[in-house]
């Protein structure tokens, strides 16, 4: 069969054969897998009417869509397929216990908090940490490392919980975005005098499609008005029904205010994961984990918070998280206390990384410092692609001019920067799934952690980028030269906030959309003849009001036949009125449009404004 080819250029043909790409791939990846000039594929994608460079990351539908053209079977292979074969070609197996089942023990529970804002999942965590630190080790200061670990006694045993200590579900879906399965359980907080809320549906909603056990805590028992069995009446409906009723939800009324009934919540909490969960690890073996929190500290260097999942983490570990890599210099617990090795369930601070993991990074132990930067680079290699594909939304060449012409590609360019990584990522997910259509294109150009400086001043003012500060300040420099250079700086320390106001300046950017709105219609009776005016209709209003100054279209029969008409004159008796209501009679001038006939319909509107949902 003769290749086709565009403008010269000969297309490449498959045999469907299969080709393997990640995702975000480029055109140039793809060549090179089949061996073909990627000025070709090129040309392939603009015959099919798309612009696409040569290095641009694609999206999966491109890579489909180019590998159909060309006869090719094309296989996307996840970020997670990824990072497994990346690790199996060290032999290193991650996510999976080693040795049988006598290698397992039990481990505690790890717990997210979740609930609609203001409902008190931060009171709570604060009292639950108050009032449950682990015999012998209060003391040292208290740090907020991103979870802590508690004890409580459930039937006269001591049993330790492990809670994740960034409320709300942005940061567990932005963990579990990255296949990264943290959490065992999730604590549902309910406001008792408040009940239900959107937020209370969405976290429901991400811990049952992340199969994790909720607990309920219906919380603010001591408010006046609480009502702690309609919010059980509530959840019956989302399919939580409480064990009193018969269902196998555990319910706990408490204040965490007043620090009421926080022991029973805790004891809920083992009971659930005794009932529904097998959580048991091998703690011999070469630590592995996640990243939980991450933030570069002026004096110590990058610091991470991690979670054992498995094996233990022992000072002097080399270890990867994510594409960081170091040797454990030191771990800290959440009360300032140095560890010498941290078994599963165990949140720790380590210190001695190169750099900062991002929230839900994977983190292993591997045997050389070599094998480490290897993964480590390779990874960083791949998330800058990953990163790529994901804030660079394709207008197809059709589109493209179509769109240009009208100016109707709006952008809106931000800088993230903020305190810790989990916060940076949760805020850039949940700003990328904001939908406000496909006028606007929201571009995430950096983010990063730490204070605003002078670098993301300039690459906001090059790329007319707003910069958020979310928990962290510019420094001084930064500041005058924000000033100076015109760029807008704002800070938050809630992420919903942020969410708010960038789509609210989202939508401001929408050109508005109007809509007909059908003013009045009237009946002609009569026709005049000026020699000054031309033609009046004498007419009777029969619906809504007619408007001076206002469009109209001529029907007769039921047909248009005039469109695009002006109420240029109109009179009731001998004087000059600006409308005329339903019921009444009058006359209308429509300027020089003179073909009018009695029994025609003068419909008249106007364009308004589509609030935009
Ligand atoms: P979050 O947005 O869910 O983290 O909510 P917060 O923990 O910040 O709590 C929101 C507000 O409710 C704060 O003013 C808390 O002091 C208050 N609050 C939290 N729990 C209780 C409670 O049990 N009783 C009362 N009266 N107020 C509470």
């Amino acid at each position: 069969m003769q290749a086709p080819s565009v403008g010269g250029v000969m297309l490449p043909r498959g045999n469907g054969q299969t080709v393997r790409l990640s995702r975000g791939a480029s055109l140039t990846d793809f060549a090179e897998k089949i061996n073909a000039n990627p000025a070709s594929l090129v040309a392939v994608m603009l015959n099919l009417g798309e612009m696409v460079t040569a290095t641009q990351s694609v999206s999966d539908e491109t890579l489909q869509l180019l590998a159909d053209e060309m006869n090719y079977n094309v296989e996307i292979v996840s970020p997670e397929e990824e990072d497994r074969e990346l690790l199996e070609s060290f032999d290193i197996e991650f996510g999976e216990n080693e040795g049988g089942e006598e290698m397992l023990v039990a481990r505690p529970p790890v717990v997210t908090v979740m609930g609609h804002v203001d409902h008190g999942k931060t009171r709570l965590l604060d009292a639950i940490r108050k009032t449950n630190v682990i015999a012998g080790e209060a003391g040292g200061i208290t740090q907020h490392i991103g979870a802590y670990q508690v004890s409580t006694e459930v039937n006269d045993e001591e049993r330790r919980i492990t809670f994740i200590d960034t409320p709300g579900h942005e940061a567990f879906t932005a963990m579990r975005a990255r296949g990264a399965k943290s959490t065992d359980i999730a604590i549902l907080v309910v406001a008792a005098n408040d009940g239900v809320m959107p937020q209370t549906i969405e976290a429901l909603n991400h811990a049952k499609a992340a199969d994790v056990p909720i607990v309920v805590a219906v919380n603010k028992i001591d408010v006046e008005g609480a009502d702690p069995t309609k919010v059980r009446g509530q959840l019956t409906e989302y399919g939580l029904v409480a064990e009193e009723y018969g269902g196998d939800t555990m319910f706990v009324d408490i204040s965490a205010k007043q620090g009421l009934h926080i022991d029973d919540l805790l004891e809920a909490v083992v009971l659930t994961a005794d009932a529904s969960l097998d959580l048991r690890a091998n703690a011999e073996q070469d630590a592995q984990g996640i990243a939980i929190e991450a933030h570069l500290d002026r004096g110590r260097g990058a610091v991470a918070t991690v979670l054992v999942q498995r094996g233990t983490l022992r000072v002097g570990d080399t270890m990867v998280a994510g594409d960081a890599y170091g040797r454990v210099r030191a771990m800290l617990d959440d009360n300032g206390n140095a560890l010498e090795e941290a078994g599963p369930a165990t949140p720790v601070l380590v210190l001695g990384l190169t750099n900062v993991p991002g929230a839900g990074d994977n983190f292993l132990v591997v045997d050389e410092d070599r094998t480490a930067r290897q993964i480590a680079e390779k990874r960083a290699a791949r998330e800058r692609n990953a990163a790529f594909a994901k804030r660079t939304r394709r207008v197809s060449l059709e589109d493209l001019d179509k769109v240009l012409k009208a100016g109707q590609v709006q952008q809106l360019n931000l800088i993230i920067k903020g305190d810790a990584s989990g916060s940076v990522e949760a805020l850039e997910s949940s700003l990328l799934q904001l939908d406000v259509g496909e006028e606007v294109d929201l571009r995430v150009l950096h983010r990063g952690v730490g204070a605003v400086t002078e670098t993301d001043i300039d690459l906001a003012t090059g790329s007319d980028a707003i910069v958020i500060g979310f928990n962290v300040r510019a420094d001084g420099r930064a500041t005058q030269m924000a000033e100076r250079e015109g760029v807008d700086v704002r800070y938050y320390s809630v992420i919903y906030q942020v969410i708010e106001e960038i789509e609210a300046a989202l939508k401001g950017m929408l050109k508005p959309e109007y809509e007909e709105v059908e003013l009045g219609t009237a009946e002609i009776r009569e026709v005049f003849r000026s020699s000054k005016l031309g033609n009046i209709a004498g007419v009777l209003i029969r619906s809504g009001e007619v408007k001076r100054n206002t469009k109209a279209r001529l029907v007769r029969d039921g047909k248009v036949i005039a469109e695009n008409l002006n109420i240029e004159g109109l009179r009731r008796f001998k004087d000059d009125v600006t409308e005329i209501r339903e019921g009444f009679e009058g006359g209308i001038n429509l300027g020089s449009y003179n073909d009018i006939k009695i029994d025609d319909v003068i419909a008249t509107y106007e364009m308004r404004e589509k609030p935009r949902g």
